[in-house]
């Protein structure tokens, strides 16, 4: 769960208004789109929930910490109760796909036997279960970024933030992305996915927030949002 009450966020380095008085709250178990221009705040949003940023005025809850006043050494916390996306995949090279999934769990001391027995599991529901032991520079770019959700999904977060997932792969390969993320969703892990592709976003039916000049100016569960 994420809420936000009347956050706004200036960078103190060039006294840009990123975000201004955002209130909003997203539910358990929902699968929310971020559109926006290119500089209208989306990903600002994102690193203040993922507690990269802070706030400069207004509070912030997410998974039921307060992350205003949260302390350095308890964000290692929050973050295990998410994982990320990125657009760029953020794989590693010399490993395979099996050990980029599996060392996401020894990051967080999980046990060999739970390794073994929870990967391949992951690895089948992203269906990626015959490449485990190719690596990434061998996978396309709409695998490689299914290997990533397979690593954001290992530690079974409660939340899934991808930043452009589908940003660095070709047009039927997002299709399958977002589709991928959506049967996540309905497992019940909340889905949050900023993106530009608004054809992609419309075809999903699910609720869309548009951010603009730092402000929430449509938040609406139809196609009829806001394109800018
Ligand atoms: P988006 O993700 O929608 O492109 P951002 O959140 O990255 O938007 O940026 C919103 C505004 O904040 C832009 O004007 C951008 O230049 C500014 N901004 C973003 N990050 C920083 C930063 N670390 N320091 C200063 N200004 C920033
Ligand atoms: P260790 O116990 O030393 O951590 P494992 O026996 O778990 O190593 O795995 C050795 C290698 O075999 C791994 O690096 C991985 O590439 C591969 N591997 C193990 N289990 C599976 C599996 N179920 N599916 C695919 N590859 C696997």
């Amino acid at each position: 769960m994420i809420e936000f009450n009347n956050v706004s966020k200036v960078y103190a380095s060039n006294g840009v208004h990123a975000l201004d008085n955002v209130s909003l709250k997203i539910d358990k178990g929902e699968m929310v789109f971020i559109v926006g221009a290119s500089g209208a705040g989306k990903s600002t949003f994102l690193k203040l929930i993922m507690r990269e940023e802070k706030p400069t005025s207004g509070s912030i809850i997410v998974n039921n910490m307060h992350l205003e006043k949260m302390r350095r050494g308890k964000v290692p916390y929050l973050r295990r109760t998410m994982g990320i996306v990125f657009q760029d995949f953020r794989l590693i090279s010399k490993m395979t796909v099996y050990e980029n999934v599996a060392f996401a769990m020894r990051c967080v001391g999980k046990k060999n036997d739970a390794i073994k027995k929870r990967v391949p599991y992951i690895l089948e529901l992203v269906g990626l279960a015959d490449k485990a032991q190719d690596h990434p520079s061998e996978l396309s770019g709409g695998e490689q970024q299914r290997v990533s959700l397979a690593r954001a999904l290992v530690n079974n977060p409660e939340m899934i933030i991808a930043d452009e997932p589908t940003g660095n792969i070709d047009p039927e390969m997002s299709y399958e992305i977002i589709e991928l993320l959506s049967e996540i969703n309905k497992r019940g892990t909340t889905v949050l996915i900023v993106t530009h592709e608004h054809e992609l976003v419309k075809s999903f039916g699910k609720r869309v927030i548009t951010i603009d000049d730092g402000r929430v100016v449509s938040d609406t569960a139809d196609d009829r949002f806001v394109v800018i």
